[in-house]
Formats: C-alpha cells, sequence, structure tokens
C-alpha cells in the first residue's frame, strides 16, 4: 500500500459529495490513518457518520478563519498522531451574492471573506502543521478551479481567491522546500457538491464541460482522490509548486469544435 504507516489531515469534508470525502477514501484505501474536521456543529454529525469507514480516525472542529481553532487542531493532532506526513486542504467559502451577476460588484466584505476562507486559510493552516511535518518530510494539496487562471461568468470574487490561492502554493513551495515539504495544488472540473451549488448557472457549466472536455465526461470526486493520492505519496516526491488539471483535459481548449 502507498501510504502505509502515514497520517493525513483532511480538511473540507461536509457530506459524502465533498472532494474532500473522495480524496479520504482515496488515501485510506492505500493505507494511511486520517485526522479530518468539521466546520461547526452543524456538519458534526455528518463527518462523523461518514468517518466511520475509516481507519481509527481522529474527528476534530476546524473554522479555518479562526486561529484559535488550528492551535487547537495542531495540538490535538500532535498528542493524537506525534506527526503528520500530509495535509489535504479542500475549504472554500464565498457570499452567495457574490456568485452571481458582474465582478464588478463584488463588495468590500464579500472580497475579504472570500479572500481569508479560501485563499488566506491554505498559508494559516500549512504554518501551524509545519512542525508536525518537519521531521518527516511531508506534502501539502489544496484545490483550485480554472476560474482562478481565466474569467468563467459567475465565478466572480472566487476566481480572483483561486489565483491567489495558487499563487500562495508556489510561494509556500519556495518557503517549505529546503525541510522536504512539498506543496502542490489540483484544479479539478466542475462537480455538484455543496460549495459549487452556490455558483450560479451550475448545470449549464457541467453540461459545456460534459460535451466539450477533451475526455468528453464530468470529472468525478474519485479522480481527484486518486491525482491527490499520487500528490501526497513518494510517487510525486520531485513535485513542487505545480497545479494539476484533474479536469478531463478540458482546460486545454480555446475554441469549440
Ligand atoms: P464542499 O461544500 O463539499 O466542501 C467545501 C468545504 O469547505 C465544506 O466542508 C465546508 O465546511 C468547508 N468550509 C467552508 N468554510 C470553512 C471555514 N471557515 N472553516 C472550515 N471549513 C470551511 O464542496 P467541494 O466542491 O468539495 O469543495 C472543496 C474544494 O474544492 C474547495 O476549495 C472548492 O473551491 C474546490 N473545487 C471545487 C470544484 C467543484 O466543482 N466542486 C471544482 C474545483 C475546485
Amino acid at each position: 500500500m502507498l501510504l502505509e504507516g502515514k497520517k493525513g489531515l483532511v480538511l473540507g469534508i461536509a457530506n459524502k459529495r465533498s472532494i474532500a470525502w473522495g480524496i479520504a477514501q482515496a488515501v485510506s484505501r492505500e493505507g494511511a490513518r486520517l485526522a479530518v474536521t468539521y466546520q461547526g456543529e452543524r456538519l458534526e454529525e455528518n463527518v462523523r457518520e461518514l468517518a466511520e469507514s475509516l481507519n481509527d480516525p481522529l474527528i476534530l472542529p476546524c473554522d479555518v478563519s479562526k486561529d484559535g481553532d488550528l492551535e487547537a487542531l495542531a495540538d490535538a493532532i500532535l498528542s493524537g498522531f506525534g506527526g503528520l506526513d500530509f495535509v489535504v486542504h479542500a475549504v472554500a467559502f464565498a457570499l452567495r451574492e457574490e456568485l452571481d451577476g458582474e465582478f464588478l460588484n463584488t463588495s468590500r466584505e464579500g472580497y475579504r471573506i472570500a479572500q481569508d476562507v479560501s485563499a488566506y486559510s491554505l498559508t494559516a493552516v500549512t504554518r501551524r502543521m509545519v512542525p508536525l511535518m518537519e521531521s518527516r518530510g511531508g506534502s501539502v494539496v489544496t484545490l483550485t478551479y480554472l476560474g482562478g487562471e481565466r474569467v468563467v461568468p459567475h465565478y466572480n470574487v472566487m476566481g480572483v481567491a483561486k489565483a491567489a490561492l495558487e499563487m500562495s502554493v508556489r510561494y509556500l513551495a519556495s518557503d517549505l522546500g529546503p525541510k522536504g515539504i512539498r506543496v502542490n495544488a489540483i484544479s479539478a472540473g466542475p462537480i455538484k457538491t455543496l460549495a459549487a451549488s452556490g455558483v450560479h448557472g451550475l448545470s449549464k457549466m457541467l453540461e459545456y464541460h460534459r460535451t466539450h472536455a477533451p475526455l468528453r465526461k464530468n470529472t468525478e470526486q474519485a479522480e481527484v482522490g486518486d491525482v491527490a493520492l499520487f500528490l501526497v505519496s513518494s510517487l510525486s516526491r520531485g513535485v513542487t509548486g505545480e497545479v494539476i488539471h484533474a479536469d478531463n483535459g478540458f482546460h486545454v481548449m480555446a475554441m469549440a469544435e
């Protein structure tokens, strides 16, 4: 098994459709033991229920916008696991009203929230987990979307946050490379999850991807899970600062047939 004896942290499970859950399944299939988090009591039951199928998980609360939660998370993982081999950051949030209409109308508060939860949190989480990973190498993986590279209608403020997230991946990769810690992102094609449902016009987007991606299908949770498995395993030991597209090739197309 690729991850025998390895310990990982997965942030971002809300329900069984979550990309984070697809990743948790892929990495635990290969032997990893996981700490999984839930954002607030509202999601605790969902996460506990799903986590029953994992191998002796730690189940911990964490709101990434709260520094106190991040400190407590690092302490709990240190006492539960004694260290960490990888971190999966699959967290994003923007106010619903910012994901419709024009980017021009983005509010100051809407911009701040999207950047804080969806981009800055990668740095905030990584900083707290570095001491746990330092002595054993480590791999950090985050989730991004094509709307951070090019304009996707209605993705708006989240696209700007994803651009900041992707650049954070490169700066973190540079900072942490000398410690043997790698930082990469997966740019996933659209998948109908709770977060994606907040983007206006999602079903049109899914249809467009299915008919225009070179592989002529929509991205599946398990496909993203397997790319994450590669990125947290030693198979990718020479890869850092990278954004890998798991989108059935959609991003290479400039024009429809
Ligand atoms: P999801 O709704 O299942 O997951 C989003 C998660 O973010 C939830 O678990 C939610 O609890 C968590 N979250 C939001 N605010 C938080 C906070 N303050 N503290 C802690 N957790 C918080 O949706 P998903 O699509 O699986 O999203 C996971 C990641 O994948 C996101 O970064 C998203 O942008 C990215 N992504 C999604 C798609 C897609 O089409 N679904 C495509 C590309 C990238």
